[in-house]
């Protein structure tokens, strides 16, 4: 590797992009941050732009902005702040940026990343839901640009690693019979049905393996995330839906298989650590530290696996329908969820209704197709209005 690569990393404060940073970190004649972005935990984004001394700082209107950069004048530091979506869009795309972590956590992270495609960067992707929304149009514009597209989410660079090189040819043409994606079950695996109606968001937040920021930390629990996911993976790999089968295995040791047509399954073991995908995509093709510990197979002991159960999980049925409805059913499936987890998460519903808004959110709207990005926002903006309309009618 010849030089030093400039990182943008969008979503800089969560849980992704402390990782990103750690193992950056690791490796400073690799990597230097050029940009570093922060929506709420703004005390935090200053101490991060201390530590890794970007050229900028982002944050989400002017007020913050002017306090953070005075902040960082204090500092001694040459970092400008910018504000916005403007802001994120330009340090996604700057000529000096070599990759972009994209860690912002739901569609808030469409337009940035999408700018950063467009600007033919390498993209680490973390923000499934950018992905799950514009699926079609996202790819599209990755081929244009000829941008790197390289899966953070566990399951999909562990998918990743499993593939042949050359599978853009498509899964048939490389022998390919069918992707097995991992899901752990999150903490409600075992949970008695009747107590599903009582659960707190703090139950649901706290995953058995992983430490997430607390949307896709509700999405586990309701294994709508690997929903996400089944949708995330058939746009990344060019798989059908029907080709996509999700096995519950709640160690999370194996982060995902690929299965070929001659018998042979291949997986991907690890920790469960987001540095262990998060490295392996800045590097790739090369290898470097993660700064995870080795795999101990003899501390995991055993790996177990069962087929999901779609009634103690109906966001994965409902993710598997939006998948095969295709067009603007995902943006959809998404916004609604979206909408149904910060209500969740303000104590405004029950666990088991996130599902029934995005149930009805998907029954009320007409599948229309997506041939531009204003569609699916439209999409979107639709979707999101439909579910509030159920929590004002339901108001607790
Ligand atoms: P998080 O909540 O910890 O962090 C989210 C980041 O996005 C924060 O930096 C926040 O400031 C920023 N943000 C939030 N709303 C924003 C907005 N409206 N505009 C601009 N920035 C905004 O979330 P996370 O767990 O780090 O997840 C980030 C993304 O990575 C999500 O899409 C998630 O699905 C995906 N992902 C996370 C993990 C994980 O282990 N945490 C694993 C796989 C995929
Ligand atoms: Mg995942």
């Amino acid at each position: 590797m010849s030089r030093v690569q400039q990182v943008t990393v969008l979503g800089a404060t969560g849980s992704i992009g402390l990782s990103t940073l750690d193992v950056i970190a690791r490796h400073p004649d690799r990597y230097q941050v050029f940009a570093l972005t922060g929506f709420s935990r703004l005390a935090e984004l200053l101490a991060l732009c201390i530590r890794h001394v970007p050229r900028f700082a982002v944050v989400p209107e002017a007020a913050a902005a002017a306090g953070l950069q005075d902040d960082l004048r204090a500092a001694g530091l040459a970092t400008q702040v910018l504000v916005g979506e403007e802001g994120l869009c330009q340090v996604a795309s700057a000529p000096e940026v070599d990759a972009v972590m994209a860690a912002i956590v739901g569609a808030a992270g469409l337009r940035p990343t999408l700018a950063a495609v467009e600007a033919g960067k390498k993209i680490l992707l973390a923000n499934k839901e950018a992905l799950v929304m514009s699926g079609a149009l996202f790819m599209q514009a990755v081929r244009k640009s000829g941008s790197v597209l390289l899966p953070i989410d566990s399951e999909h660079n562990a998918i990743f690693q499993c593939m042949p090189s050359d599978f853009s040819r498509g899964l048939s043409a490389v022998g390919v019979r069918r992707i097995l994606l991992t899901a752990s079950g999150g903490p409600f695996r075992q949970t008695p049905m009747a107590e599903l109606e009582h659960v707190s968001p703090e139950q649901a937040c706290a995953h058995p393996n992983w430490s997430m920021g607390r949307k896709i930390s509700v999405d586990s629990a309701s294994m709508m995330n690997k929903g996400l996911e089944l949708i995330e993976a058939c746009w990344l790999f060019d798989a059908q839906p029907s080709q996509v089968e999700v096995v519950i295995h709640p160690q999370s040791v194996i982060h995902s298989l690929v299965d070929y047509v001659d018998g042979s399954v291949l997986a991907q073991l690890g920790n469960p650590d987001m540095r262990t995908p998060i490295a392996n995509a800045l590097a790739w093709p090369e290898r470097i530290d993660s700064g995870v510990a080795p795999l101990d197979l003899f501390a995991v002991a055993r790996l177990d696996f069962q087929a999901p159960d779609e009634q103690r999980f109906p966001c994965l049925r409902l993710a598997r329908q939006a998948a095969e409805a295709g067009n603007s059913a995902p943006a959809m499936l998404n916004a609604a969820n979206e909408v149904a987890v910060a209500a969740f998460l303000e104590r405004r519903i029950r666990y088991p209704e996130i599902a029934s808004i995005i149930d009805e959110v998907l029954n009320l709207e007409p599948v229309v197709a997506v041939n531009e990005l204003d569609a699916v926002f439209a999409a979107d903006t639709k979707a999101r209005a439909l579910a509030e309309q159920w929590l004002q009618r339901n108001a607790r």
